[in-house]
């Protein structure tokens, strides 16, 4: 059996692992267009700031290594073409431009998704950059050190946005970050995002939102920033406005993309083609709350499915053993020391898929407030007015991990809030106040509940 994956990075080189473990004797190629396979994107930022020092620390498996267990990765070969019918693939060597054929009797897509650059005028200059893969970082750190920016601008106040933010002012740069919409963090709501505004103000960088960028400006390198009557300068721009599926491949070779504009697939993550399954950022989910199509492109997502496609795609009958049920969405990421998770619906998003909300917002502290070190944290609770199922949580400040993987575990097993308010939780004074902040901000929402519960009368 020969299993082709395309795509090397967390979904792909997932797969690769779990299909040799499945089927040890199939013949197994992966192809990745970059010069390196498996790589922690998500260690980018703090690769840009030398927080994480070396290179080769964000690269899990070398090509050596992944042969070492009998899994061939050709680097540097893009797949141009998926014949289905001829179960035949088109692949390009980068390295001198050649094109030869290949054939495979299972196929797994895992081309991922690549970041958006926005074609506003002066996009081409000189020192403006995307984040997305180790050699987009290659290429900002060698104009760093060959410019000595002084002034950053970071378009885009999504997670890698604000992770870039931070990382820039630790290399002692001045730091603006510019956003089209009214908030940052805009998957969180307006407590949230309010919150990590403060925290970058306090931390020295200046923020603008509802600015959308509408020049670079510049001759050959960029020197500023224009957005509505204002110009900002700046010697180095990272554009981090978002990333796009890549499902060019899929799509051409009759792949069925969904509503989201990523490919297809079924809970056993096959594609709409015959012998062909797709992993990663490159493929559309479930939201379990909602019910609705998602794309929500994470790398622990991403490998969750890897894991369950290579496992699929090697089993003896080619038929789904495993399954991948679908996402809550749950993500988390720090801006210097605020730490933000997110996991199930915000209350905008809970709204828009139909449910009738009741929400709770309280700080508390993450520990005894006697006990040294005690520090603040916002938590958010969104649940569902008609069952009390909790549907959603926002959470802002030290501990904000440990509060989001509970309340995650709370919407995968489908808790209400009065399950909430009686957890048995973990507490001693170094660790949590003595009722969790889960737990004190179920009993805000319950409180809520009993108010619209009670109704009134009608002579009231
Ligand atoms: P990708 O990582 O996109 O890899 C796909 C690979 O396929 C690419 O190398 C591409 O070159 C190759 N490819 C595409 N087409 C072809 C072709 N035709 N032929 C050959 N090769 C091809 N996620 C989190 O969960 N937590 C985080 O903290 C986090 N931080 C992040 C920070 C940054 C700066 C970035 C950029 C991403 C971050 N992510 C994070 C997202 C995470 O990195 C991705 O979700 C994950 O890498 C997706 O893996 P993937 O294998 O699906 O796709």
């Amino acid at each position: 059996m020969r299993l082709v994956i395309v795509g090397g990075v967390a979904a792909g080189t997932k797969a690769a692992s779990r299909a040799r473990r499945v089927d040890p004797e199939a013949e197994i190629t992966v192809y990745q267009e970059e010069p390196e396979p498996s790589i922690s994107e998500c260690g980018l930022p703090y690769f840009l700031s030398g927080v994480v020092e070396e290179r080769d620390d964000l690269i899990a498996r070398t090509p050596e290594k992944f042969a070492e267990k009998g899994i061939e990765v050709r680097v540097r070969h893009r797949v141009e073409k998926i014949d289905p019918e001829g179960r035949k693939l088109s692949v390009r060597r980068l390295e001198d431009g050649e094109v030869f054929d290949d054939a495979y009797d299972r196929l797994v897509v895992a081309t991922g998704a690549r970041a958006v650059l926005p074609p506003i005028p002066g996009a081409d200059l000189d020192g403006i950059f995307v984040l997305r893969f180790l050699t987009d970082s290659d290429d900002v750190r060698g104009y760093i050190r060959e410019r000595s920016p002084e002034r950053a601008v970071v378009v885009g106040g999504g997670y890698i946005g604000l992770e870039v933010a931070e990382n820039l002012c630790r290399l002692g740069m001045e730091v603006s970050l510019v956003e089209a919409e009214d908030r940052v963090a805009l998957a969180y709501g307006p407590e949230v995002a309010g919150r990590i505004e403060d925290h970058l103000e306090e931390n020295g960088v200046s923020v603008y939102t509802g600015a959308e960028v509408e020049e670079f400006v510049g001759e050959r390198r960029v020197e500023g920033v224009r957005f509505g009557d204002r110009q900002i300068g700046a010697d180095l721009v990272i554009v981090g406005v978002g990333v796009r599926p890549s499902v060019e491949l899929a799509e051409q070779a009759g792949a069925e993309i969904g509503e989201t504009g990523a490919i297809r697939v079924d809970r056993y993550m096959r594609t709409s083609l015959p012998n062909v399954w797709a992993a990663g950022d490159c493929v559309e989910t479930v939201n379990l709350v909602s019910g609705k199509p998602v794309w929500i492109p994470l790398g622990d997502t991403a490998n969750q499915m890897g894991r369950v496609a290579g496992t699929n795609a090697a089993s003896s009958a080619g038929e789904g053993t495993l399954e991948f049920p679908g996402v809550l969405g749950t993500g988390i990421f720090k801006v210097f020391n605020l730490g933000v998770g997110k996991t199930g619906l915000s209350e905008e998003e809970a709204e828009e898929a139909g449910f009738e909300t009741l929400c709770a917002a309280i700080e508390t502290t993450d520990r005894a407030s006697y006990y040294p070190g005690v520090g603040k944290v916002l938590l958010k609770l969104v649940a569902d007015t008609s069952t009390g199922r909790l549907l959603g949580a926002e959470a802002a400040g030290s501990g904000a991990d440990k509060l989001t993987d509970v309340c995650a575990t709370a919407i995968w097993g489908r808790l209400a809030y009065p399950d909430l308010v009686n957890l048995d939780l973990a507490y001693a004074p170094p660790f949590g106040p003595a009722l969790s902040p889960v737990i004190q901000t179920a009993t805000v929402l319950s409180g809520q509940f009993e108010r619209v519960r009670r109704g009134i009368r009608a002579s009231e």
